[in-house]
């Protein structure tokens, strides 16, 4: 029998990924794996056709999310699986978030048209004019910019003009780590530091590994096991779930193929009952 492995980190075209909700479950379906979970920047749209292709093709699936927060000025990703997809007020957090990405979008627009820059006919911004249902992030600026030849590549946009310290930047606030952990609480699911190994501010780290997660994302997009290691330590000495994934964004990052990191059937299978409470607990709810 095949080994069961389930990537737990993947984005798709309902934010910052090139492949849609269904070619996500194809790919996985290709490649052999047994269990996803799509991780869209803070948006849950990628389930509505997600799931049916995944129960077609026989993909088990949990529900995800990556949210923004900020920390100590800092940016700060937590991954949430497990809720229920019909939680009012997890759906209601996403709502918020898009319509801050909205704003920050245009603001950041109007930052490139100050730098000479016209990006109004690229295929990204006419689908922010159009009001597609995307989470609108950098990675669209970088991709509306190599369109039109202004860089070479996302790392030139991020480094010139786009990352914290590019002339396009434009800071927005975001909800805290705790806040967020308590929105993925109440709609009764599981809250997950994600990739640590990319945190570089020691007291941020610390910080995060005294609040309430429940798990922590110990293996990731293809790094060496030596460096994962002290990861997985802390997430085993607090009893917290190991989780691991790929963060496959597609073409845009051709580097990291979907699948590189992953779980085993046992983390797969914990997570898996939980979100199987969450859904009940959300039908008990709605039943009043
Ligand atoms: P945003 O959520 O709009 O602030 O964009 C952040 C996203 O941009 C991250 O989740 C990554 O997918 C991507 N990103 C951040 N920094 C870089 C970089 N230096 N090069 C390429 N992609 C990046
Ligand atoms: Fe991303
Ligand atoms: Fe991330
Ligand atoms: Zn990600």
């Amino acid at each position: 029998m095949s080994q069961f492995r389930a990537d737990l980190h993947c984005h798709s075209t309902c934010s910052d990924g090139t492949f849609s909700p269904v070619e996500l479950i194809q790919e996985a379906k290709k490649i052999g794996l047994s269990g996803l979970s799509i991780t869209d920047h803070d948006t849950i749209n990628a389930y509505s056709t997600a799931l049916p292709e995944a129960e077609k093709l026989g993909i088990k699936m949990v529900s995800g999310a990556e949210f923004s927060t900020r920390h100590r000025g800092v940016s700060v990703h937590i991954l949430a699986y497990a809720f229920s997809l019909n939680d009012m007020s997890l759906q209601a957090f996403c709502d918020e978030h898009n319509e801050r990405r909205l704003l920050r979008f245009q603001k950041m627009l109007d930052l490139t048209k100050k730098e000479g820059m016209h990006l109004d006919d690229t295929e990204m911004v006419r689908a922010f004019e159009a009001g597609d249902p995307i989470t609108f992030g950098r990675p669209h600026l970088a991709q509306a910019m190599i369109e039109k030849g202004y860089v070479d590549s996302v790392q030139e946009a991020f480094k010139t003009y786009i990352g914290n310290e590019g002339s396009c930047y434009y800071p927005t606030e975001v909800f805290s780590v705790q806040e967020t952990i308590d929105v993925i609480h109440a709609a009764n699911g599981l809250a997950v530091i994600a990739h640590p190994i990319l945190i570089k501010n020691r007291k941020v780290v610390n910080d995060l590994l005294k609040m309430d997660f429940d798990g922590i994302e110990g293996y990731y997009a293809r790094f060496p096991e030596d460096r994962e290691r002290q990861w997985v330590h802390k997430g085993k000495e607090r009893a917290w779930l190991v989780t691991g994934g790929s963060d496959f964004h597609g073409t845009v990052k051709p580097q990291i193929p979907l699948g590189c990191s992953w779980v085993c059937e046992e983390t797969f299978d914990r997570i898996y009952e939980v979100y199987e409470e969450a859904n009940k607990a959300c039908t008990q709810q709605n039943d009043f």
